[in-house]
């Protein structure tokens, strides 16, 4: 799917989210992200400065209803009080399902042996100094809290940069 096509596809979804009442934020980027390297993941939505963007997986982009249903559970996460899978999330959720038919599920089996996708919302990201890898975490952690004290695999400083 060209860019520019998984660019409205997300800002149509967006426009019938806000018709079912659905606050999703305006201080989401209108660019989708794809995410050619996390092999498990779905997609995230990351938060920082004030923005919101999305990323999906490069899998997910072959198959249009795992792909809108990933952008939803996505687009919902740009909500107040839904960065996580909380009550007003999962109320969003649901009437999703409701109104629009279609189910917004948090991991999706594949059949492959690694195991299913999953939606995995990255709050944190610490990157080498030296070689430039980045670890991606779901939640603090010690590493997240003091990175000067952790060394990357090359054995470059880590920082912290989301
Ligand atoms: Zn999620
Ligand atoms: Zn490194």
């Amino acid at each position: 799917m060209p860019k520019d096509e998984l660019d409205s596809l997300m800002a149509g979804l967006c426009r019938e989210l806000l018709a079912l009442g659905i606050p999703v934020s305006g201080r989401l980027l209108p660019q989708v992200q794809v995410n050619t390297r996390a092999k498990r993941r779905l997609g995230c939505c990351f938060y920082q400065g004030g923005r919101y963007w999305i990323e999906v997986s490069d899998r997910v982009l072959g198959d249009e209803a795992l792909l809108r249903q990933t952008l939803v559970h996505e687009l919902l996460h740009t909500c107040p009080g839904c960065r996580d899978h909380g009550k007003r999330w999962k109320a969003y959720a649901g009437l999703v399902s409701e109104k629009l038919g279609f189910k917004i599920e948090r991991t999706v089996s594949t059949g492959a042996q690694d195991g299913p996708l999953r939606h995995e919302e990255v709050k944190y990201i610490l990157e080498c100094q030296s070689c430039g890898a980045r670890i991606e975490r779901m939640r603090m952690s010690k590493a997240v809290k003091a990175p000067w004290r952790y060394r990357c695999r090359c054995g470059g400083k880590l920082r912290r940069v989301l």
